[in-house]
């Protein structure tokens, strides 16, 4: 019984609860009294929604049951839920929440809008202004004022600078949770005042049966292919990155397609997840040349087994690395059809032919 009232919590669509994997990490960072906490981990595997989760159990407005979590039913938390709850911030980068309008844009004013995405993915300064009004009015319900920076290793210095005036000498009832993945990437200054809570990686065991419950067909592949990361694997199950996905399948394992058709086709992808996946397509390559299973794509041993026949070691090696090496640059393409076709040519290229 008790156990299925708890499933059915957190499968509830958009309600701020930890992953299961995190629940250690989750009791030392709610018994903690705090002003300051960093979470740090691999990017995917529910970090976001252990902030938020957290932001809401600081701000649950219910008397604090055994468990340590954010009632849901209360008014601060369904605020939370909703997304505006008057004392809670949450600081991204502008492109995450542009996200979605990315692909629109890309046929047009590329230049003009390469320009503003470089920018875009950074936290500025200008974000974290408001704070410092947030931090001289008192709390609107009462409660805590909470700050979430995600990630926080996206602050560029003057943002991360102004931050660290605040974590100096905490506001009174001000409380801040970073989220970070690279943790060399936030200044040492930050770092040291802040408590830091590491957020685990799940295991096969614990992320497969959490994907399951989440309706995600064919669990186990989909969490290879995200490299393991379950809230990427859950993103993207929803059917239409799914078709996407398997439209790029097509292009590696279809004989037939050529740079310029598989450009064509992968176009709705954009070219930095076209990247992304080639990237794993030939790290799965080497691994099967070498006698060993793949890891991102356990169901194409076939395919991958036949392509690196006809290559050497060496040759998938140097197109690895060379797929890897665009990794660096490609998130600001200047031409979003030119830089696909180009990868393409490279892959196919590197493959040998077509
Ligand atoms: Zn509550």
């Amino acid at each position: 019984m008790a156990r299925a009232a708890a499933t059915a919590v957190l499968d509830r669509p958009g309600v701020p609860v930890p992953m299961p994997w995190h629940r250690a990490a989750w009791m030392a960072a709610a018994a903690s009294q705090v002003p300051s906490i960093l979470v740090h981990g691999p990017a995917g595997i529910g970090e976001r929604r252990f902030a938020l989760s957290l932001a809401a159990y600081w701000l649950c407005e219910a008397p604090p049951g055994t468990d340590a979590r954010p009632c849901l039913e209360c008014p601060s938390c369904k605020l939370v839920e909703a997304g505006n709850h008057p004392d809670l911030r949450v600081i991204e980068p502008a492109s995450m929440a542009a996200e979605n309008d990315d692909a629109e844009a890309d046929d047009e004013g590329a230049e003009e809008k390469g320009k503003g995405k470089a920018a875009s993915q950074a936290i500025l300064i200008g974000q974290l202004r408001p704070l410092t009004e947030l931090a001289q009015i008192s709390s609107h319900r009462g409660g805590a004022r909470v700050v979430v920076i995600h990630p926080a290793d996206a602050m560029n210095i003057a943002a991360s600078n102004a931050l660290l005036k605040m974590l100096e000498e905490p506001p009174a009832g001000m409380r801040f949770l970073l989220v970070a993945h690279r943790l060399q990437r936030v200044s040492a200054t930050v770092l040291s005042r802040c408590m830091r809570v590491a957020l685990p990686m799940p295991t096969g065991a614990q992320a497969v049966p959490w994907l399951e419950a989440q309706g995600v067909e064919d669990p186990a592949t989909a969490l290879a292919l995200a490299g393991g990361a379950p809230q990427v694997a859950l993103d993207g199950a929803d059917p239409v990155r799914a078709a996407l996905s398997r439209a790029w399948l097509r292009c590696v394992t279809d004989g037939s397609v050529t740079a310029l058709s598989a450009a064509r086709e992968t176009k709705d992808i954009g070219a930095p997840q076209v990247l992304s996946w080639l990237v794993q397509w030939t790290h799965d390559l080497a691994r099967v040349k070498a006698g060993a299973g793949p890891r991102y794509h356990p169901r194409q041993v076939p395919a991958l087994q036949r392509l690196s026949a006809a290559m050497t070691l060496r040759a998938i090696t140097r197109l690895h690395r060379t797929l890897a090496l665009r990794q660096r640059w490609i998130r600001h393409p200047l031409n979003a059809q030119l830089t696909l076709e180009a990868l393409w040519l490279d892959y196919f290229q590197g493959i040998g032919g077509r």
